[in-house]
C-alpha cells in the first residue's frame, strides 16, 4: 500500500476536505486518491503502487468510459470498536464495490456492492443513497478502497457519519423529498383538474413536465429505486439520463404551446423548432445509442440550451406576452440554482445538502411560477372571455336599437302615410261634396229649367205643353184604371174688347185674376189647370166624371162673374164659358179626340149666349145636344 506506506502519517493525520467527515466522532480520514479505467483488474492489483493514484482535489472524476477506483484511509482514534458509515450521496452511479484493506493485519474485508443497476435489496444498507457500513476495531487503521462504475457524470459527494447522524440524515432526507414530492403531487392534481375542466393541451404538456421532473428527481435521490424500482429494471441505468432529457423537451413542448411561440415566428421559432427536434432525437437516441457517447452530447447542449430557452421567453415577453414574464422568472430561478449544484460539483462550492439538492428548491420555485402563469392565463382568458361577452351584449343591444329605430322609422312612415290618406279622403270628401252641391245646384236649375219650360210665365199656370203631355199620361192610366177623365175648356168672353177698352196691361191682369181662381178650385191630387193659349185656359180632372165636372165649372165660372177689377177706378167684370167633355174608359178615344169634344161643348157655350158651361153629349142651355 504504496499511498499509506509513503505517507501514512499524513493520510491518517489529516481529515479530509473532500469527505464530510463532520458527523464521524473518534474517526481519521485521509486524503483521497483516484485512478481511472482497470474496473477488471480487481482489488489485489488496486493496491499496487503502478496505477498512478492522483490525489482528489474535487469530488468528480468527470466520465471516464472505462469506470475508476478511489481509496482513502481512515483510523479509529476511539478506545472501542465503532461502527460508521460511508455515504455516496449520488446514488445514479451503476455499481459501487467498496472493500476495506487492512494493513495492519495484510488481509481484505468483504466485499459491499451497491448501484442503480443492483436491486435494493442487494445493497449492504437499505437507504436511497449508497451506503456502505464501516466497523473499526479500537486503534485501527484501514483504507477504503472503491471500485466505481457510472454511465454518468461520475460525483462522489461523500459523507462519513456515525450511526445516530446517518439516522438523522436518513430523516432529514426523507422529509426534504416528501414534502418535494408531496407539492409536486398537488401542483400535478391542481393542474390535472384544470385539464379536464378546460381540455387545453398546455395543462396536459405541464403536467407531463413535472412527471417528468419527478422521474429526475426521483431518479437522482435514489428515493425511486428505493421505493418505485427497488428491483432495478434493466433500463434503470439509464433512467437518469431518460429523465434528464425528458426534463428538457417536455419543457419545451409546454413553452411552445402555452406562449404560443409558433405566432411569433422569426428566429424564436425555428430555434425553438430546432431545439425540439433536438430533444426528440435525443429521447430516442437514450435507447440506442451507448450511455457515454450520449451524455456527451447532452453535457454540452444542456447550458445553451438553457440560455437560448431563457432568450426566448425573455423575447416573449419583450414583445407583450403576459404568461412570458413568469416564465422568465421561473427560468432564471431554476437556472440560477442549477449553476449552483453544477459549481458544487464540480468543486467550485462546498457539495453540502443545500447545494447538492438545491435544484429541488429551484424547481419547485419554477413550478409554482409556472402554475401561476398558468392560473394568470386562466384568469386573462376568463377576463377576455367577460370582455367579449360585453361586447357581444352591447352588439346585441346596438342590434335592438336599431331595431326599435327602424320600426320607429316604419311606424312613423306609416303614420304619413295615414295622414296623407285621410288628407287624400278628406279631400275627395271635399271634392265630391262640392261635385254633389254642383250637381244639386245643376239639378235646382233643370228642375227649374223645366219648370220653366213647363210653366206660363204670365200666369204661373202650367203651360200648353205641359198639358199635352200629361193629357196622353192621364188618358192612358185612366184606361188602364177604368176611370172617368174629364177635361174642361175655358174662354174668357169678349176678351178683345177687354184688352181695347183698357189697355194689354189690364188684359194681362185679367187674366192672372182668372188664372187665380182656376188654381183654387184644382186642389186634388192629378188635378191640373193650364193656360191653352191667349184668353183659353184648360183643367184635367183625372177620376172625376161629367157631373162633378160641371158643379166644379160652375163654382169657377161665378167666381169669375164676381170678380170685381179696377181699372182706374172703373169696376171691370167678366165672365168664363166652360166647355165640359169626360172620357169614357170603355171607349177608344184619343185625347185630341177628348179635346175636340171639350172645344164643341165650350163652342156651344158661346154660342148659347157665354157665360155659361156646357157638357158635352149633354143639351145646352138653349137646348141643343152637344155631340161628344
Ligand atoms: P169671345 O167672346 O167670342 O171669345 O170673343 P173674344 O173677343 O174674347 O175672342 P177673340 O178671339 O176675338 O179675341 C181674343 C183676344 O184676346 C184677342 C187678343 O187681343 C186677346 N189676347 C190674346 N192673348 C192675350 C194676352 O196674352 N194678353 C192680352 N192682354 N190679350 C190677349
Ligand atoms: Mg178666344
Ligand atoms: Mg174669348
Amino acid at each position: 500500500m504504496l499511498l499509506f506506506g509513503a505517507t501514512p502519517g499524513r493520510a491518517v493525520a489529516e481529515n479530509s476536505v473532500l469527505i464530510d467527515s463532520r458527523h464521524a466522532p473518534g474517526l481519521q480520514v485521509g486524503q483521497p486518491e483516484y485512478a481511472l479505467g482497470r474496473l477488471e483488474a480487481g482489488f489485489d492489483r488496486a493496491r499496487g503502487d503502478d496505477w498512478g493514484w492522483q490525489p482528489m482535489h474535487v469530488p468528480n472524476l468527470g466520465r471516464p468510459p472505462a469506470g475508476a477506483w478511489v481509496r482513502f484511509p481512515v483510523h479509529n482514534l476511539q478506545t472501542n470498536a465503532s461502527s460508521w458509515y460511508l455515504v455516496l450521496k449520488w446514488p445514479v452511479l451503476d455499481r459501487v464495490t467498496l472493500r476495506l484493506y487492512y494493513p495492519q493485519q495484510e488481509r481484505w474485508g468483504e466485499p459491499m456492492v451497491a448501484g442503480d443497476t443492483l436491486a435494493v435489496s442487494q445493497r449492504p444498507v437499505v437507504d436511497h443513497n449508497l451506503v456502505f457500513p464501516l466497523h473499526l476495531q479500537p486503534g485501527e487503521q484501514a483504507v477504503v478502497y472503491l471500485q466505481l462504475e457510472a454511465s454518468e457524470l461520475m460525483v462522489l459527494p461523500l459523507e462519513l457519519v456515525d450511526e445516530t447522524s446517518f439516522i438523522e440524515g436518513k430523516v432529514l432526507d426523507t422529509a426534504l423529498f416528501s414534502l418535494f414530492f408531496g407539492g409536486m403531487i398537488v401542483i400535478v392534481l391542481y393542474n390535472l383538474s384544470l385539464l379536464i375542466f378546460t381540455r387545453d393541451l398546455s395543462y396536459l404538456l405541464y403536467v407531463l413536465y413535472l412527471l417528468s421532473a419527478m422521474f429526475y428527481v426521483a431518479t437522482m435521490s435514489g428515493f425511486g429505486q428505493l421505493v418505485l424500482w427497488p428491483g432495478a429494471p434493466p433500463f434503470s441505468a439509464r433512467f437518469y439520463t431518460l429523465s434528464a432529457t425528458l426534463c428538457f423537451l417536455t419543457p419545451l413542448l409546454f413553452v411552445v404551446r402555452f406562449l404560443q411561440v409558433r405566432q411569433y415566428g422569426g428566429w424564436v421559432w425555428h430555434v425553438t423548432w430546432v431545439l425540439g427536434c433536438y430533444w426528440i432525437t435525443m429521447l430516442l437516441a437514450v435507447l440506442l445509442i451507448p450511455q457515454h457517447a450520449h451524455w456527451l452530447f447532452m453535457e454540452y447542449v444542456a447550458l445553451p440550451y438553457c440560455l437560448i430557452s431563457l432568450a426566448v421567453t425573455l423575447t416573449l415577453w419583450a414583445r407583450g406576452n403576459v404568461s412570458a414574464r413568469l416564465f422568465s422568472i421561473a427560468w432564471i430561478t431554476l437556472l440560477g440554482f442549477t449553476v449552483i449544484h453544477l459549481l458544487a460539483l464540480w468543486g467550485y462550492m462546498p457539495l453540502n445538502r443545500l447545494t447538492l439538492h438545491g435544484q429541488l428548491i429551484g424547481m419547485f420555485i419554477e413550478f409554482v411560477l409556472l402554475s401561476m402563469a398558468l392560473a394568470e392565463r386562466i384568469n386573462l382568458e376568463r377576463n377576455q372571455r367577460i370582455a367579449a361577452q360585453q361586447l357581444a351584449l352591447e352588439a346585441s343591444r346596438n342590434l335592438a336599437d336599431e331595431r326599435e329605430q327602424h320600426l320607429q322609422a316604419k311606424q312613423q312612415a306609416l303614420l304619413i302615410q295615414q295622414r296623407a290618406n285621410e288628407e287624400l279622403e278628406s279631400r275627395v270628401v271635399a271634392r265630391t261634396r262640392a261635385l254633389e252641391e254642383v250637381r244639386h245646384g245643376l239639378e235646382l236649375a233643370n228642375a227649374e229649367l223645366l219648370r220653366l219650360s213647363s210653366t206660363d210665365s204670365l200666369t204661373h199656370l202650367a203651360n200648353r205643353r205641359q198639358f199635352d203631355q200629361l193629357l196622353e199620361d192621364e188618358v192612358r192610366r185612366g184606361r188602364r184604371n177604368g176611370a172617368p177623365l174629364t177635361v174642361l175648356l175655358g174662354d174668357i168672353d169678349h176678351f178683345k174688347r177687354i184688352n181695347d177698352t183698357y189697355g194689354h196691361p189690364f188684359g194681362d191682369e185679367c187674366l192672372r185674376r182668372v188664372a187665380a181662381i182656376l188654381q183654387q178650385h184644382c186642389q186634388r191630387a192629378g188635378d191640373l189647370a193650364a193656360r191653352y193659349g191667349g184668353e183659353e185656359f184648360v183643367i184635367t180632372l183625372p177620376a172625376t166624371g161629367g157631373p162633378q165636372a160641371v158643379l166644379l165649372a160652375e163654382r169657377m165660372r161665378r167666381e169669375v162673374e164676381r170678380l170685381e177689377l179696377d181699372c182706374d177706378g172703373e169696376r171691370v167684370s167678366l165672365t168664363i164659358s166652360f166647355g165640359v167633355a169626360t172620357l169614357d174608359p170603355q171607349a177608344a178615344a184619343t185625347p185630341l179626340e177628348l179635346l175636340g169634344a171639350a172645344d164643341r161643348a165650350l163652342y156651344e157655350a158661346k154660342r148659347s149666349g157665354r157665360n155659361c158651361v156646357v157638357e158635352a153629349g149633354k143639351s145646352s142651355p138653349d137646348g141643343a145636344i152637344i155631340v161628344a
